[in-house]
């Protein structure tokens, strides 16, 4: 199973994604803590990525693209995936699309996490306060959830038009919403292989003991 979740920054991506990985037993891949990592380490790219993500920009589309490919296919060949804050811009979306499709490893699914501006701003002070990250200031929250809605929130009608769109209410109690997120997921599994599409990964799944 291959997930995709979108959703502006402070949805709650990101302990979702844990989640689904855990239940599912899938590789959950975050670019943005992948970021924050090779910033961490000082590397090439994490120097390029620091002074994007500080002023709450994205990071260029071939760096995350070139970051994001070697993951999604070993991931793809453990199992499958979830993946957090990837693609993030339609230019993102095509690359990946293009490259799954040729490896005939598409996605399944994608959630996107919906939820009001004044909670997500509440919610991101709350985690400022809490993590200390570089790009969580007032402004920088501000400037991320424009950056969202412009670059972003295309994504919901491109996968929408693709026929993989799922809306997740991201507001509330955070096991709710991992109900919510796991019904559907097995939904979609039990749907895709009673309409007998080959998917190994889940076939094993269902056999009986
Ligand atoms: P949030 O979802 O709260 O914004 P993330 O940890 O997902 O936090 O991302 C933090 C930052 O990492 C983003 O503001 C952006 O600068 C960079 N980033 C993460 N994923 C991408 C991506 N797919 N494309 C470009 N930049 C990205």
């Amino acid at each position: 199973m291959r997930v995709l979740l979108i959703g502006p920054p402070g949805a709650g991506k990101g302990t979702q994604a844990a989640r689904i990985a855990a239940h599912f037993d899938l590789g959950n891949i975050a670019t943005g803590a992948l970021l924050r990592e090779q910033v961490a380490n000082g590397t090439e790219l994490g120097q390029v990525a620091q002074e994007y993500m500080d002023r709450g920009d994205l990071v260029p589309d071939d760096l995350v693209i070139e970051m994001t490919r070697e993951r999604m296919a070993q991931a793809a060949e453990e199992g499958g995936y979830v993946l957090d804050g990837y693609p993030r811009t339609l230019a993102q979306a095509e690359a990946a699309y293009r490259w799954a499709v040729a490896r005939g490893i598409p996605f399944d699914l994608t959630l996107y996490f919906e939820i009001e501006e004044e909670e997500l701003l509440a919610r991101l002070a709350g985690r400022a306060r809490e993590e200390h990250r570089s790009d969580d200031t007032e402004e920088t929250v501000r400037h991320r959830l424009e950056v969202f809605a412009a670059q972003t929130h295309p994504l919901v009608d491109y996968y929408q038009r693709r026929g993989i769109l799922v809306r997740i209410n991201a507001v509330g109690p955070v096991d709710a919403i991992s109900e919510q997120i796991f019904a559907t997921l097995h939904w979609h599994k039990a749907k895709a292989m009673a309409a007998g599409v080959h998917r190994p990964e889940w076939a094993l799944d269902a056999t009986p003991g």
